[in-house]
């Protein structure tokens, strides 16, 4: 049978390596370290973690991460079972043994009857064969050019910008209001693609300078800030004056506060739908470098947003992605070139359990297709399949940036209360549903394969 190429042996190639070998199908990992590094990596391992050294909640009834967990280690995933193997304590959370964990998982590659691991760096985009591209958010620059160049540049970012998103149920709908500027849009989904929050001149002036005093996080070594023209961080605008924000994203034209129509609002954040289900929100121009505890504390200063809960917070990164829901079909194909798949960090997704989670449903829908059997993608109320959902059409393509696995990707559960009970409850739900869709998928793969 044809072989499957897998260019970039980490999170996400590591595990679609494991998954379409396990599968029957031979497996050529191409890896570019140790002979050609990145800023972050540091050694020539197979599965580096690049900064820190945790998966995240292992919680999998209550916490959509901790489900992925369980949704790979039900699916043979080698990053989790090795992860298991050298887990260190950390509460809730699974956090590993960084070095042991990286060479096990190097060594379980390499023992594998049908991997053969190729060092070097691929520089152009592949013509024939069945490849899988999952080099990271650190894509060496020959192939982001060659793979800008089949997508159009537009399509692929070097960083992310990411503002911060918010649960749409979290927020205040007493305070906040559903309106775009000038009521623009023809469509109910485009008048209701915008919410507002408005704010007096006290309570601007007490977010300029929170803003200012805020925590911030420092540039990693080798990021460049070159980027900055168009998606400056929230609080280097506040620092270049106090009214700049109001003459940017907090402009308080063409809107009316239909809770005080005599009112003008002094400032008025924006918030803009981020995927199709209107389950979450993102805070528009609000890209910050803030560090995740102080963003938590100036956003819920807004008013609407004091109780809100995010879905992620904003950050910008060095980050090499495709516009994957212009450019990826349901099976991770790249729709003008369908023998490449596309897995990881690189398809728009955020953090090492999403990018392997990204990587074993490419190994498994790479290995099927090269053995003549077709194999449906995971249902979209499973974590896996919520994530290849989200990215492969259910985001906005306009405004898409990285994404964390979290429960406002999963097509809602309804008839729950409110409050803390509630949404344990909630979360509950998600989580058993999610569980045998999960089986079902498995067992029909199984069968299919049969
Ligand atoms: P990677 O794990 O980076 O694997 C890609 C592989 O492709 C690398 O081994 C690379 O050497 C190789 N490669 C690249 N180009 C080529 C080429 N042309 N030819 C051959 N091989 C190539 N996520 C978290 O969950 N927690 C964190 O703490 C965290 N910190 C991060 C810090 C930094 C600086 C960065 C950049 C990202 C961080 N991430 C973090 C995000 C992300 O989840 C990880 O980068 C994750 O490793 C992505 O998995 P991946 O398989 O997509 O890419």
């Amino acid at each position: 049978t044809q072989i499957l190429h897998v260019i970039g042996g980490g999170m996400a190639g590591s595990e679609a390596a494991w998954q379409a070998a396990n599968l029957g199908v031979r497996v050529v990992i191409h890896e570019m370290r140790p002979k050609v590094g990145t800023f972050a990596h540091q050694t020539g391992l197979l599965g580096e973690m690049v900064c820190s050294n945790s998966f995240r909640s292992d919680d999998d009834e209550q916490n959509a991460v901790g489900l992925l967990h369980w949704e790979m280690r039900q699916a043979n995933g080698l990053i989790m079972q090795i992860a298991d193997k050298h887990r260190l304590p950390a509460g809730g959370a699974l956090a590993v043994d960084r070095n042991p964990f990286a060479q096990s998982v190097t060594d379980a590659l390499m023992a594998h009857p049908n991997i053969s691991v190729e060092y070097g760096e691929i520089t152009e985009l592949p013509e024939d064969g069945q490849w899988i591209i999952a080099t990271g958010p650190l894509t060496s620059s020959a192939l982001g050019q060659a793979i800008a160049a089949e997508t159009g540049a537009e399509a692929l970012a070097f960083f992310d910008a990411i503002a911060p998103i918010v649960y749409f149920d979290s927020i205040d709908m007493s305070q906040a209001w559903m309106q775009s500027r000038y009521d623009k849009g023809e469509t109910e989904e485009e008048r209701t693609a915008y919410l507002n929050c408005p704010m007096d001149r006290d309570q601007y002036e007490a977010f300029i300078d929170a803003l200012m005093a805020a925590d911030k996080t420092e540039f990693h070594e080798g990021e460049t800030a070159g980027y900055f023209d168009g998606c400056l961080p929230i609080e280097v605008m506040a620092e270049r004056g106090r009214e700049t924000l109001r003459f940017g994203p907090m402009k308080p034209v063409g809107l009316t506060n239909p809770h005080q129509p005599d009112v003008k609002p002094h400032a008025v954040v924006q918030l803009r739908r981020d995927n199709k289900l209107g389950t979450l929100y993102n805070i528009v121009g609000f890209q910050t470098k803030m560090k995740y505890g102080a963003q938590a504390e100036v956003f819920k200063s807004i008013p609407g947003l004091e109780n809100a809960s995010f879905a992620r917070l904003g950050g910008i990164h060095r980050n090499t992605f495709l516009n994957s829901p212009t450019l990826l079909d349901q099976q991770m194909r790249l729709r003008s070139k369908p023998s490449i798949r596309f897995a990881g960090q690189i398809t728009g997704v955020e953090g090492y359990v999403e990018s392997a989670a990204m990587g074993l449903l490419a190994g498994r829908l790479a290995a099927s297709e090269i053995l003549g059997a077709a194999l449906d993608t995971p249902p979209a109320n499973t974590a896996t399949g919520a994530l290849i959902t989200h990215i492969s059409g259910g985001a906005e393509a306009k405004t898409f940036q990285p994404m964390n696995v979290n429960f406002g990707l999963f097509p809602p559960v309804e008839g729950f209360k409110g409050g803390r009970r509630g949404r344990k409850d909630r979360y509950k739900a998600y989580t058993d549903r999610a569980k045998s869709a999960w089986h079902a998928w498995l067992k029909a793969e199984a069968l299919d394969a049969a």
